[in-house]
């Protein structure tokens, strides 16, 4: 009967049980209804009664004998249980099963499924058959055995239905067909709320992914952007955010071009990442922003998963690590000419220094007045007057003095150059750096040579010193060397622009930096551009014409502040704009020292 009654199973017993409720799968409210006018139509007691629950789902025509007499007596209640357990087993293979209850009455249990779990049983009953006589000897020993109101025990026993065998059968098929129905009905809904279930159970599930995918793309260190094959935004995490500083919202649905100009040609990277399945580069892009020098890795990928049809920009701030490669690379490269110049110094300067000492012999030897002079042109049998008139007509005497200057000239080479190698006899001591800039720019107003070519007054210096930023332990004419150097650079920079709205102008700022103290020497003038950044710093290198520029000023600076004391210099410009000189120092402590 279990294939007649219930639809064929394959959920899990206990799932049914477990999360399915009669009630929550059938609308017991119009079931109550049906079972009352079938009740009105046969006459013949029914109910709809839960399994594991025994729960009352509907019912009607409950007989007195049962709701005051054997349901409310403890013993003949057991007995009632018995019976209803008895047909519960009898009934869990699928067939419906009639019993006499040990009370004494017909019942007609019929199963309800979901799908194989018997869920529900349809009871029909109490009633007895018309051609069955009743005992009422039976009834009246029940009555006095369980202390019953025997008349009204008895009442009760005779206004229990009496029905034909034929029609109880003709009842029965309907109550059959009837639970048929509903078994199919339960299990077309339960399937119904397992899918509801199921695919909400997805829709959390998607969500979570979801979210978890993009706590994935927001905590990347690089800006992740999504465009579709036309370059409108897809997805903008967090860095993007940050480093453009354009919300999430309104770059949504944007075209990348119009959203972030300076990406220009990105689309034809998109559209080439798209067509190759190739991801595309362009590499250490450089621009400015926040009036610094930004360094940036930029790659589009292409996506490829099947159906998605767009790209993945990714951009990485590589700023840092591009300064310091190149601060590396500059230490490199400084060790070895700095290393080659020292010795190149020390080997010119023995030379050098006997040039210059001879000259200045010479010089003594004709033009001096020692005796030794006028004895010896004696010896020779020519006057000294002679001599020396015959040097001045010759301009041989303004030869001295040329090999003199340039020997002179060639020693203030060799002596910048032989800084890379001295570090003794420095005299260290606490310098507040605001101080050293000051003291430096005065020393430069009062330089009579530098005034001869240029008009310092005409700078606006213009002093950002941060109140209460630490001294440092350095040697303090060396620094000033080091801001003398940046502060002519600067200077002769700016002769060198034609300035139409602004005026020259040097700021200088000094603020602590963690434990380094940041002197920052910016001025106005014509920048330079890349390859002369990258080079500046070299030694003997120069821009400026044979006899003007030595290009050593910023390589001894570099010396000075990295090899001497462990301090950094590094250079920022913007070509036409800007050049920024940044100096930083450590801050030692006194127990350090
Ligand atoms: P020199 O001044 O003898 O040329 P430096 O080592 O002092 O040597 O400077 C090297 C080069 O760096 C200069 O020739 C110039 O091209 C460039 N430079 C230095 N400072 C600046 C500045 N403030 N603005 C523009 N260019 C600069
Ligand atoms: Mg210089």
């Amino acid at each position: 009967m279990s294939d007649s009654l219930g639809p064929k199973a394959h959920i899990p017993s206990d799932i049914v049980r477990k999360k399915y409720n009669f009630s929550d799968l059938i609308n017991v409210e119009e079931l109550q209804n049906l079972v009352e006018v079938n009740y009105a139509a046969t006459g013949m007691p029914s109910g709809i009664i839960g399994v594991d629950t025994g729960e009352i789902y509907a019912g009607a025509g409950w007989q007195r004998i049962c709701t005051h007499f054997h349901r409310a007596h403890p013993k003949t209640n057991a007995l009632c249980i018995k019976s209803d357990t008895f047909i519960l087993n009898k009934i869990q293979a699928g067939e419906p099963h009639a019993y006499k209850c040990a009370n004494g009455l017909w019942d007609i249990g019929v199963p309800i499924f979901c799908f194989d779990q018997h869920i529900a049983t349809y009871f029909l009953g109490q009633f007895f058959y018309d051609d069955e006589p009743v005992d009422l000897e039976f009834f009246s020993k029940q009555a006095d055995q369980y202390s019953f109101d025997k008349k009204e025990y008895l009442d009760a026993v005779r206004s229990v239905p009496r029905f034909k065998r034929e029609k109880v059968q003709e009842i029965l098929r309907h109550n059959i067909a009837m639970s048929k129905f509903l078994s199919n009905l339960a299990s077309r809904n339960m399937e119904r709320q397992m899918e509801l279930e199921h695919r909400k159970r997805t829709e959390i599930e998607l969500v979570k992914l979801q979210n978890y995918l993009s706590n994935i793309i927001n905590s990347m260190p690089s800006a992740i952007i999504g465009v579709d094959p036309a370059g409108n935004v897809t997805q903008w995490n967090n860095r993007a955010e940050q480093l453009t500083g354009i919300p999430q919202q309104k770059a949504i649905n944007a075209e990348i071009e119009t959203l972030l100009p300076s990406l220009s040609g990105i689309m034809q990277s998109i559209t080439r990442a798209i067509e190759t399945r190739e991801k595309q580069f362009d590499l250490k892009r450089r621009f400015h922003s926040d009036g610094k020098t930004h360094h940036e890795d930029i790659t589009v990928y292409p996506l490829i998963a099947n159906g998605v049809e767009g790209a993945v920009i990714r951009i990485d701030d590589i700023t840092e690590r591009v300064n310091l490669e190149q601060m590396m690379i500059q230490s490199e490269k400084m060790m070895s000419i700095g290393g080659l110049a020292a010795g190149m110094a020390h080997e010119i300067n023995n030379p050098l220094a006997a040039i210059l000492g001879y000259t200045h012999n010479i010089r003594r030897r004709i033009f001096g007045s020692l005796n030794k002079n006028e004895v010896v042109a004696e010896e020779c049998g020519i006057s000294l007057d002679n001599i020396r008139q015959y040097i001045e007509n010759r301009d041989i005497l303004k030869m001295l003095d040329g090999i003199q200057e340039s020997g002179e000239r060639a020693a203030t080479i060799i002596n910048n150059m032989l800084s890379f190698s001295r570090k003794s006899e420095k005299k260290y001591g606490r310098y507040n750096l605001e101080q050293l800039l000051d003291d430096t720019l005065e020393l430069l107003v009062i330089d009579y040579d530098f005034k001869k070519r240029y008009d310092f007054g005409k700078i606006k210096i213009i002093r950002e010193y941060t109140a209460d930023t630490p001294a440092v332990y350095c040697e303090g004419n060396e620094i000033k060397q080091v801001f003398l150097n940046l502060l002519k650079n600067a200077s002769e920079a700016m002769a060198d622009k034609h300035y139409s709205h602004a005026s020259p102008c040097i700021i200088l700022r000094v603020k602590q930096d963690d434990d380094m103290v940041l002197v920052e020497v910016e001025d106005n003038g014509p920048g330079m551009d890349e390859t002369t950044m990258k080079r500046v710093l070299d030694p003997f290198f120069t821009t400026k014409p044979t006899g003007k520029g030595t290009g050593l000023g910023l390589s001894v600076s570099y010396f000075i502040i990295n090899d001497q004391h462990n301090g950094t210099m590094t250079v920022d410009s913007a070509q036409g704009k800007w050049t920024r000189f940044s100096i930083r120092l450590p801050i030692i402590t006194t127990e350090e020292l």
